[in-house]
């Protein structure tokens, strides 16, 4: 069985005032697998951080889900936050309840409702959710493109201009692509080939 901590975000009013953040605190505990649930008025900031590793080591938590804001704007700073305390941070869903929530609807029944499905939806991913490694792979700056039509001959010529080099592989005996069989090209009939 999961144990997982739910975190929602006032974001000051911001979520707060158009989403029942308290209700959902309250009713998200009682979810499956859910083992702690809380309500902040920041939880980016260094307290709300705090509540989050407080909480993983009090309930042994094995997943964390943050309801808040938008992960473009978060999601390596609560990735960062679950690392610090020991979980691996593919094992943190965010739900984004303030962009495609609270910022978006006026009626607080309904937003509220909507808040709630789309934390029970990273609730059940982060259930699902394995632990990954991260890996550094050396790169090679080098390109291979498949097919020598125009726009294969037109990428290569690109990325050799921009100072690498290139393959470009055709399975056919000449290049050119469908642009080679026609005659003349509109509107100014210029030879194709
Ligand atoms: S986590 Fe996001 S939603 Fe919460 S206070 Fe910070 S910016 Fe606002």
């Amino acid at each position: 069985m999961s144990r997982i901590g739910v975190f929602i975000c006032h974001c000051g009013v911001n979520i707060s005032s158009v989403v029942d953040v308290e209700k959902l605190a309250e009713e998200l505990a009682h979810e499956d697998g859910v083992a702690f649930s809380t309500e902040y008025k920041y939880m980016c900031s260094d307290p709300g951080q705090r509540i989050i590793k407080d909480a993983m080591e009090e309930h042994d938590l094995d997943g964390v889900v943050v309801a808040s804001c938008s992960p473009r704007l978060h999601e390596r700073t609560f990735q960062l936050c679950v690392e610090g305390a020991g979980l691996n941070r593919y094992k943190m869903e965010m739900a984004n309840i303030r962009e495609q929530c609270s910022w978006v609807h006026k009626d607080k029944e309904f937003a509220t409702e909507k808040a709630r499905d789309l934390i029970k939806m990273a609730v059940a991913k982060v259930r699902k959710n394995q632990p990954f490694d991260q890996l550094s792979i050396p790169v090679f700056k080098k390109a291979l493109v498949i097919g020598g039509g125009i726009a294969g001959m037109q990428a290569s010529i690109d990325i050799a201009n921009a100072g690498h080099k290139v393959t470009l592989v055709e399975r056919t005996p000449t290049i050119g692509g469908r642009m080679a069989q026609l005659d003349k090209t509109f509107p100014t009939l210029d030879c194709s080939a």
